[in-house]
This record gives structure tokens, sequence and C-alpha cells, in this order.
């Protein structure tokens, strides 16, 4: 074994390739020998022309040149391969004195006098390659964090939810500057169809320490909305969350398709084929956890007639400003509301009291008759009004077209009694 006054990285060493560039061969012979043991591959060249093709052929990690050389000197070899980033050992004769200027400017990392130390050579071999090693970590961090800021969509809030750090990528997104953006908080992007509910479920998962993962829609400096499914890690330092790093995926290609295929045209609610999809999630979810579900369908009163009297288009418009009254009434992240089709209309939502559901019912029904638009064709108002029937059920004996029957007889019996009213099911749980 040989006895260093350092470590002998073997795999740094065993993995490198080396050039080895020296004209006299006892010397080559003598050297190959000796670093063989160490390094699996070394190539070995006569003079500086060879060496320079070498070079091209092999790339090797490290060059180890003579200077005095038939056909090209060392020294010229390493100025036409003019690679700043491979080191290079220099072994030299006291007699090279000559060169040792030029050799200076040239990026030289070691010189060994010789006749040829092996040991301080290994040990110079070694010392290259981890400073290499390094450079090359460097390199890669340089590059990734360069990567990051360009093409990722990230961000870093403090714990009070203050924005200290955005990427250059980000800022071009979403179309502010870094300066409107840093101090300020994500409410900056704030979409009005994204409840608040959404953002205390975020805020407690992180606050807990845990890492949230959602889809948010956004809204950017010149009012575009977007979609981004966001990754936030809270960073801590001594056990204590420092800050949270945000990393946004843009999706909102993705999820304007996902729309189109489950939103209604007309009203923007949700569709009869994400109905059926939905209630049969919540059913599924009410099966497993505690809970109740709550069914509201609802249907305009007298609507033909108001077709009849003020035309279809504003049959639309009227089918569009009562749709909005629905979807603002469903603010929670498991709310829904859909257009089951025509003026009929559904909302689904979980966990809430027998008595708050009944009196959100309630509420919404005079909502409607509250927006006053006329119609005077109507029997029972003198502006559009509505009609609802209510079913809740626990995961007990829940069926979905049970649930659908139950509240369609709820609805029919509000009519029969007069319209403008909700009629709770006599089957909803106790
Ligand atoms: P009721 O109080 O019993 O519900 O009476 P109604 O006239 O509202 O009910 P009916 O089911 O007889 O008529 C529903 C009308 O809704 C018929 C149709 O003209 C109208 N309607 C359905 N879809 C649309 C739509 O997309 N736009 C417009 N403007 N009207 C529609
Ligand atoms: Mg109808
Ligand atoms: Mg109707």
């Amino acid at each position: 074994m040989l006895n260093t006054s350092y470590d002998i990285d073997k795999t740094l060493l065993w993995n490198l390739t080396i050039l080895y560039v020296e004209d006299e061969k006892l010397i080559t012979q003598e050297v190959e020998f000796f670093l063989s043991k160490y390094i699996k591959n070394i190539h070995i060249a006569h003079d500086g022309e060879e060496g320079e093709r070498l070079y091209h052929k092999i790339k090797p990690d490290i060059i180890i040149t003579d200077i005095q050389m038939p056909k090209q000197n060392g020294l010229e070899m390493i100025k036409k391969i003019n690679d700043n980033n491979i080191p290079v050992i220099v072994t030299t004769a006291f007699s090279d004195v000559e060169y040792f200027v030029e050799a200076l400017e040239l990026n030289i990392n070691k010189y060994i006098i010789k006749p040829i130390d092996l040991k301080k050579l290994l040990e110079d071999i070694q010392e290259c390659a981890t400073i290499n090693n390094i450079k090359n970590e460097l390199f890669k961090h340089d590059n990734l964090m360069n990567i990051i800021n360009t093409n990722i969509l990230l961000s870093i809030t403090n714990t009070k939810g203050i924005i200290i750090e955005v990427s250059d990528a980000f800022c071009k997104f979403v179309g502010y500057s870094k300066e409107e953006i840093i101090n300020s908080s994500h409410v900056l992007f704030k979409h009005k169809d994204t409840p608040s509910s959404f953002y205390k479920h975020l805020w407690s998962s992180i606050k807990s320490g845990k890492i949230f993962v959602g889809e948010v829609k956004n809204i950017k400096k010149n009012g575009e909305e977007y979609f981004l499914k966001i990754r936030i890690t809270p960073i801590f330092k001594d056990n204590i969350i420092i800050n949270y790093i945000a990393i946004g995926e843009n999706i909102t290609d993705k999820k304007k398709l996902e729309l189109l295929v489950i939103e209604d045209d007309l009203t923007k609610l949700y569709n009869r084929r994400h109905f059926n999809e939905i209630l049969n999630k919540e059913t599924r979810r009410i099966k497993r956890h505690k809970g109740t579900l709550h069914m509201l369908i609802l249907d305009i009163d007298y609507f033909k007639k108001y077709n009849d009297t003020y035309g279809h288009p504003q049959g639309d418009e009227a089918l569009r400003i009562i749709a909005n009254i629905f979807k603002s009434s469903m603010t929670r992240v498991s709310d829904y509301a859909f257009r089951l089709g025509g003026e009929e209309f559904c909302l689904i939502y979980t966990d809430m009291s027998k008595e708050e559901s009944i009196n959100l019912s309630k509420r919404i029904v005079k909502n409607v008759e509250n927006l006053k638009i006329k119609h005077r064709a109507s029997i029972i108002s003198q502006y559009l009004t509505i009609s609802a029937g209510l079913i809740i059920e626990d995961g007990s004996n829940i069926d979905e077209k049970l649930l659908y029957k139950n509240a369609d007889e709820a609805l029919y019996i509000a009519k029969m009694n007069g319209r403008n009213q909700v009629v709770i099911s006599k089957h909803c749980v106790k």
C-alpha cells in the first residue's frame, strides 16, 4: 500500500481518464506502470500533436504533459486545445525555465519538477479531480438555479403570507414585475370564483407542516384567468417553519378542456353529465364517512309563460342571472351547482345541519324573488320565482336514484302548494 500524507480516494481516481503526453519512453513507462494501479484509463501520447489528437478523441478528465517535445511542445498543445475546464499538470525540468513565462499565461493547475515524484503526482491528480468535481457541482447548481428561475413558477412566502421571492418565470407568467409582487400576498392573484375556504384549508395544511397540493383558479394582471396546480412545501429551520415554497404548474389549457366537458354553456354551472358523476362520488363518500348529503332541486315557476311574454333571448338572460344566485350560494369546496336541463337546477352540498340547510334553501328561493325580474304573466308574483324540493340523507341508507326521486317529489309538492317556496322531503334524516 502506498504511504501518503493524504487519503487516497480510490473510486475517484479509478474512474478518471488521463491523457499523459511525454516523449521520453522510460519516463512514460515508469509513470504509466505506477499510475495504472490507481487509474483505469491512462492514454499515452508521445508528442504534442498526438496529444492534441488524443485529447479530442478521448476527452480526458486531466492532462499531464511534458513541455519539451518534438513536433509541438506541451504548452502549444495546451494553447491549441484551449479548454479552460480541464485541469493540466505540467511536468518540467529546470532547464525549461525559458518556457515559464508562457506557461504562466496558460491555465495550468500544477507543476511537477522532474524527476517525477510519483506520490506527489498522484496527490496532484487527486486534487485536480476533486476541484473539478466541485466545479462541476457548482456549475450544475448555478445552471439549476438558472433553469428554475427561467422555467419554474416559483414563489417563496413567509409565515405571514407575504411573498418574499419569486422566479422570473412567475413574474412573466402573471404579468407583474418582481417589485409589484414582493411584499404583497397571494391575494394579488385571487379569482372571485376561488372560495376563501380553499385558502383556509391550504393554510391550515401548511401551518401544520404538511405539504399542500391543490388546483387553484387565479387571475393575471391583465385580468386573464389561469389555473395552477400548486405544491406548497413548508421549510423548517430548527423545527420551526420559516417560510413556504410554492411551485406551480400551469394547467389552464387542461382545465379549460375539462370545463368544456362538464360545464353548461349558457349558465356556466356544471352540466347534467357532471351531476351524475358528482352525485355518484358524493354518495359513495357519505357512505364511507359520517355526515349528510343535501340535494336541492330548483325549477323556475311559469317559465314557459316568461318565454312567451318576453321572448327566448330574455329567457336565456334570466336563466343566467338566476344561475348566478345558485353559484354564489355554493361557496365551499364540496358545494356544487348544476343545470340539469331547461330551467331545472340542482344543488348538492354536504356536512351542514338540517336547520342550516333548510334556512339556506329558503334564502335561495327568497333571493331569486328579490332579483325582481319582472314577470307579468306569473300567477303568483309580479317577479320571476322558483320552487324547490330538499332532501337530506346520511350514509346509512343512501341511494342516488331515490335521493333524486324524493327531492323531485318535494319539488312537485312545492308546485302544487302554490310555487315560490321550498318543500322539505318527508324522507329526510331526522
Ligand atoms: P312550472 O311553474 O310548472 O315549472 O311551469 P313552467 O312553464 O316553468 O314549466 P314547463 O316545464 O312547462 O316549461 C319550461 C319552459 O322552460 C319551457 C321552455 O320554453 C323553457 N326553457 C327550457 N330551456 C330553456 C332555455 O335554454 N332557454 C329559454 N329561454 N327557455 C328555456
Ligand atoms: Mg320544468
Ligand atoms: Mg318551471
